[in-house]
């Protein structure tokens, strides 16, 4: 007598980015359990699909496990959507997942558009092995201690950060990964205005700070992972600023550690302006 949940995958951003499948299950299933019903309902409007919505979010996500695990009982097939992209991922869905399980109902993946698997596919790092971060923590404190925890990981790491955090985050990952970290940039991935880099951090940091349209939207950073050049580079490369600024100004420093080391000379100085903002 039971019947399906089906976890649906829906658009990041531009509305054809829509299963033909997906289209088919919203349309077939009882009930749309949707994160937020006004979102979702713009959704289906669009495709011409008439299955009524109820609001399953963060918040009262428990309690209304039971009632949709009671009607996947009684044989009404339920499909879940979030505001966009994969459910489940940085997203709810979780616990009504592993309750449908818990029951014995089957759980069918729906698969489409998730940000963090659009950004890995097109910012050009290694994808072979990669780790989904989610949201880092917004208190600077611990979030530095996250990254810290990630600063030797050799995997692709893939972050989403919001739009008013970015430039904070991006300087505490210049502080602890290393300015010459690559880094990929995913923007508005399917809008308007999509914008799609790949640089250093140091470079990264650059970008934001000068052009404040970039500090809006949505966005995914994809970190390369630690290689041991980085590691050792950022070791050396602060001890001997440290060194020359005993004796020298900021610029002359990093001038002369750019051109002993080849890195560049914008990169050297800011690295010296924080190491002796630091004293
Ligand atoms: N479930 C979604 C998915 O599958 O990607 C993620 C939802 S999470 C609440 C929202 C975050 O995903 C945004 O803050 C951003 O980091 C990322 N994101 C979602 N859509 C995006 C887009 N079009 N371009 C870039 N990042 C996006």
């Amino acid at each position: 007598m039971s019947a399906q949940l089906f976890v649906v995958a829906t658009p990041i951003g531009h509305l054809d980015d829509m299963t033909f499948r997906a289209i088919e299950v919203l349309k077939s299933v009882s009930v749309v359990a949707a994160e937020d019903t006004r979102q979702s309902a713009q959704l289906l409007k669009h495709y011409n699909i008439a299955t009524p919505l109820t609001a399953c979010h963060d918040h009262n996500e428990s309690n209304k496990i039971n009632i949709l695990i009671e009607r996947l009982k009684n044989g009404e097939d339920i499909a879940l959507v979030s505001d966009a992209g994969t459910p489940l991922i940085s997203d709810p869905g979780f616990k009504l997942v592993r309750a449908a399980q818990e029951h014995n109902i089957r759980v069918i993946p729906v698969p489409g558009a998730c940000a963090a698997i659009a950004a890995l596919s097109a910012v050009g790092l290694p994808s072979d092995r990669f780790s989904f971060e989610g949201f880092l923590a917004s208190k600077q404190s611990q979030r530095l201690l996250q990254l810290e925890k990630l600063k030797h990981e050799t995997q692709t790491m893939i972050i989403y950060e919001a739009p008013h955090r970015i430039l904070e985050c991006v300087k505490d990952m210049v502080e602890v990964f290393g300015a010459e970290r690559p880094v990929g940039f995913a923007r508005e991935i399917t809008k308007t205005f999509e914008t799609i880099k790949k640089m250093t951090l140091a470079e990264l940091r650059t970008f934001i700070e000068n052009d404040h349209h970039q500090q809006k939207g949505e966005i995914v950073l994809v970190i390369g992972g630690a290689t041991e050049e980085h590691d050792v580079n950022q070791e050396k490369l602060d001890k001997l600023l440290l060194r020359l600024l005993e004796d020298l100004s900021v610029k002359a420093a990093s001038q002369l550690v750019a051109d002993l080391t080849g890195i560049k000379k914008k990169i050297a100085y800011q690295r010296a302006l924080e190491l002796t903002q630091k004293d």
